[in-house]
């Protein structure tokens, strides 16, 4: 069971830099330093919230600047309260967010201290000139040196990929994907680069010298990426932008694949794939399919069928099926029993090859 989180967000704060895309205030809706005194009243009000069972953990998240770039009594200050609450047991663990180049010996040591069990880096690409273009800062080689410094303190650490971002086409894309793979990672997350009103990515946009992907093209972009990481082991944790008010209030995305269903649409995306390779397959093999009956789990459907029953009407139209027939089984999830005509089949979108 995934844990529950209780994020605070520290927006900018430690931050110099202005990467093209980033406006944290954007992002996060807050623009106020946190305080160590509201950390921890927001951390006792979470903590009085229901949670899915008694069991499930809780892990306090510094996101939404990067961490490690605060002043180093800063950061002693906000570790010290998460520690507290670890220590006497209300909460299991303690996450942080931060840039590749700041995680030196001395940074993972004090983390370590505190008993920080997993980092999350913003690597955005592994590509160099893509990481030039987006004004990171720093080299692509940064997040495979920090990676190897949290493995050696036994703390896990996950990357947060930006697809879309200037100069990255799908060569770069897949460059960062088999890179990020060589690196292995503990876990991902998969954002689409969105435009958001007050950055450089806008300014480059109104002078038409930046395209962002159309949604479609974001979300093959993403799925092929989880259908490498699925295959290497690697879990994708998130994909897409959380929604929020914020977020949506108007002006503040200026263009770009942003969709509440981002993550759905690529689900939906990997199932067409693999039902596509089947019945593409057995056409090849025996000929016209009359019949596609798909055993499917009963979470599974919408997916299935995809946006306004895009997927089953392509897949019907691309291979000329007769009639296609969906049915509620016990089958796990992203698992499908097909029957074509009399062939029976067991596929899962996990193995998309
Ligand atoms: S993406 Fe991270 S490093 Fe870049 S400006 Fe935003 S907070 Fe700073």
């Amino acid at each position: 069971m995934s844990p529950f989180i209780i994020p605070l967000f520290i927006p900018h704060q430690g931050c110099p830099h202005t990467c093209s895309f980033c406006n944290q205030r954007t992002l996060t809706g807050i623009t106020c330093p946190m305080s160590v005194a509201e950390g921890e009243r927001i951390i006792d009000e979470q903590l009085s919230w229901k949670r899915k069972t008694v069991e499930q953990a809780v892990e306090i998240a510094f996101y939404g600047g990067s961490f490690t770039g605060l002043p180093g009594e800063q950061q002693e200050k906000f570790l010290a309260l998460a520690a507290r609450y670890v220590t006497t047991g209300k909460v299991q663990g303690v996450r942080l967010s931060t840039r590749p180049d700041y995680l030196n010996d001395a940074v993972i040591e004090r983390l370590r201290r505190y008993g920080v069990n997993t980092v999350e880096i913003g690597v955005q690409s592994l590509d160099a000139t893509v990481l030039q273009l987006a004004q990171r800062g720093h080299a692509a080689e940064a997040a495979q040196e920090a990676r190897l410094r949290l493995r050696a303190s036994s703390i896990r650490c996950g990357f947060q990929l930006l697809l879309g971002l200037p100069g990255e086409d799908w060569k770069s894309w897949l460059k960062t994907v088999q890179e990020t793979c060589r690196i292995r990672p503990d876990f991902i997350r998969i954002y689409p680069t969105i435009v958001l009103a007050g950055t450089e990515l806008e300014k480059l946009y109104s002078k038409g010298e930046y395209r962002p992907l159309l949604l479609h093209e974001a979300v093959e972009r993403a799925a092929y990426a989880k259908a490498i990481f699925q295959r290497e082991g690697i879990p994708v944790i998130r994909i897409g932008l959380q929604d929020s008010s914020e977020l949506r209030q108007v002006g503040r995305i200026v263009a770009g694949p942003f969709h509440a269903a981002f993550g759905e649409m690529v689900e939906s995306h990997l199932f067409q794939q693999v039902l596509s390779d089947l019945c593409g397959q057995h056409e090849r093999q025996f000929g016209l399919i009359r019949c596609l009956e798909l055993g499917h789990h009963a979470k599974d459907v919408s997916q299935i069928r995809g946006n306004k029953n895009n997927n089953i009407q392509c897949l019907q139209k691309r291979y000329n099926i007769g009639k296609i027939i969906m049915y509620e089984t016990k089958t796990p999830k992203g698992q499908l029993l097909a029957k074509i005509d009399d062939w029976r089949y067991v596929i899962n979108k996990k193995n998309i090859k």
